[in-house]
């Protein structure tokens, strides 16, 4: 890797982040606030909430296999995408690298950012080219985009090719593993300590069903989480978002529930999708969504509206002709999907 300096924005390196009230005093004796110029009344929601979510990292840590210190959260995962290209990339000059097809927030967040976008098609099989990656890399690449398992293709990449790339390039390589509680890989979240130049992302949205609340993660080395912090909103993560992840990880065998249905459901839908006359492909998937290659996309797209069961529709994006990207639901929902299909004509 090249040194972190060398990789983050010389304004950010050198940037003095804002100090808020809560940060200037932490201690836990006082009782009388008067810090902050907030009202007295309207307990609690009246303060200002803690700006590094302390109390739900030191819970998130352990699960996650991280230290609080290596954990950004965010306003989704959206706000950590956006962040990447912030600290680490100079707008006009930098560029980045991608997969394709692959997560449509990389590349917007690029073009908000006035960054450049190189997209490299995954090869047969939607699997990593791992040559063509490296040859779209040069001096001015700063960060490299992996998501696995793949948005819309459903696939995990194995961990040897990820592992290639994490050891050839030189600059920041992000793990998007929005959807990896899916699949039966091991995550790269827990492995912090042996590359210095991973970030990896995670969702409240997808495996602990809580999209609503907008709480995103980031997993990288104590260094990089410190220029997150720096960069973000002080105070990002609301109040109420917080109180709610807490009161969700009290009952992680619900999620696990949840988890094994779901994963049910996959093995229930898949089959059943593979024996319909429209449907010419099932892609394997590690995640709680399948891509099917069917006869006509948009017409079964429409069809689908006016039954009203609404999947996305992949057909416009790059080697995705005629391609649904379909979410697995309730064994209710499922069965609405597949006995509509069955009747399309
Ligand atoms: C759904 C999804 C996310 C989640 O984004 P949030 O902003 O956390 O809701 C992140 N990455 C990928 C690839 C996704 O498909």
């Amino acid at each position: 890797m090249k040194t972190l300096e060398s990789l983050v924005r010389p304004n950010i390196w050198a940037l003095e982040p804002y100090s808020c009230a809560r940060d200037e005093f932490k201690g836990m004796t006082a009782h009388v606030f008067l810090d902050a110029n907030e009202n007295p009344f309207n307990d609690p929601i009246n303060r200002y909430p803690d700006p590094l979510q302390e109390k739900l990292k030191e819970r998130l840590a352990p699960l996650k296999g991280v230290r609080p210190s290596q954990m950004f959260l965010g306003n989704g995962s959206d706000e950590a995408i956006d962040l990447v290209y912030r600290i680490f990339c100079n707008p006009g000059e930098d560029n980045v690298v991608a997969i394709a097809p692959t997560y449509g927030m990389y590349k917007v967040c690029a073009d908000i950012n006035n960054v450049e976008y190189r997209s490299v098609p995954l090869t047969e099989g939607w699997q990593l080219d791992i040559q063509g990656l490296m040859n779209a890399v040069d001096t001015h690449t700063k960060v490299l985009w992996i998501c696995s398992p793949n948005n819309p293709t459903g696939n995990d990449f194995p961990r040897e090719t990820i592992h290639e790339l994490l050891v050839s390039f030189e600059g920041i390589v992000v793990i998007d593993e929005a959807y990896s509680d899916f699949s039966t890989n091991q995550p790269f979240r827990n492995l912090l300590d042996n590359y210095p130049n991973l970030v990896v992302l995670n969702t409240f949205s997808k495996a602990w069903a809580s999209a609503a609340i907008r709480l995103g993660m980031a997993f990288a080395s104590e260094e990089i989480i410190g220029l997150f912090n720096k960069v973000k909103y002080p105070y990002n993560v609301n109040l109420l978002t917080q109180e709610k992840a807490m009161s969700l990880l009290a009952d992680l065998a619900t999620i696990d529930g949840w988890l094994a249905q779901i994963r049910r459901e996959r093995e229930h839908v898949l089959p059943a999708l593979a024996e319909l006359p429209i449907v010419l492909k099932v892609f394997p998937t590690d995640a709680n969504f399948v891509l099917v290659k069917v006869t006509d996309a948009n017409k079964i797209y429409h069809y689908l509206i006016e039954q009203g069961i609404v999947v996305r529709n992949r057909t416009r994006v790059q080697l995705c002709k005629d391609c649904l990207r379909i979410t697995i639901g309730t064994r209710q929902e499922n069965n609405e999907l597949l006995g509509a299909l069955r009747f399309f004509k």
